[in-house]
């Protein structure tokens, strides 16, 4: 199969997927948890259940900004989760909690994908020029194009090494709402369709990364 095929199926996919995300997270963010606590309530009960002491919640600026920082321990909640009740605001509190826990725990994805991100943002930085000069110069340097594909690959293999990580952290979060009561059985659907959808964009990115590979490994082969 033409690799321009898969490339624009994952484009329109990737774009399929975000708007989904986000009608979903509408949606769930006009549901209101039972017990009406917010989402900063919920990361601090969460830490607290589990033992977890050092880590602290703050609230950050910005939309979907919301993110687990392992070099300060914090959980990292924008706005509009942080001060929210809503079960969109609860899943995702409880899935950024579910990175701290994870790094806790020692948990062996979290830690490998934490080993490789100093090189990964590196090799970020150059990647794009590597491979222009490699496709430009390729008949005098041949080498300079597998090099920028060598370093393309490692940010794929990242991107493959975030799956296991989010879709755990999502699993932690939804056992644990469950646990503690916070959702219920009309809620608790909610909050899983939430965070499978949010799961669905690293997987596609995940994909669209391997693709893009794939087309720099056609290229570099068919103008040897
Ligand atoms: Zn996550």
């Amino acid at each position: 199969m033409n690799i321009w095929i898969i490339l624009l199926a994952v484009m329109g996919l990737s774009f399929i997927i975000q708007r989904t995300l986000q009608s979903k997270f509408d949606q769930y963010s006009k549901v209101s948890s039972p017990h009406g606590l917010t989402g900063a309530d919920i990361a601090r009960k969460m830490l607290q259940q589990n033992g977890i002491n050092d880590v602290s919640v703050r609230s950050v600026s910005g939309m979907l900004t919301d993110h687990y920082d392992p070099r300060d321990k914090t959980v990292n909640l924008s706005e509009s989760v942080y001060g929210s009740a809503s079960i969109a605001a609860c899943a995702v509190a409880a899935h950024e909690t579910g990175h701290a826990i994870q790094h806790a725990k020692g948990y062996a994805p979290l830690k490998f994908r934490s080993a490789i991100v100093p090189v990964v943002s590196f090799t970020n930085n150059i990647v794009q020029w590597v491979l222009l000069l490699g496709v430009l110069l390729i008949k005098v340097f041949p080498f300079l194009l597998w090099l920028g594909i060598a370093l393309f690959a490692l940010s794929t293999l990242f991107s493959f090494v975030t799956l296991p990580v989010e879709i755990n952290a999502s699993r932690r979060a939804v056992e644990w709402l469950d646990g503690a009561g916070i959702v219920d059985e009309r809620t608790r659907p909610m909050a899983e369709d939430a965070l499978k959808w949010a799961a669905y964009t690293y997987v596609i990115a995940a994909i669209g990364s391997l693709a893009t590979l794939l087309y720099y490994i056609s290229i570099a082969n068919s103008r040897r």
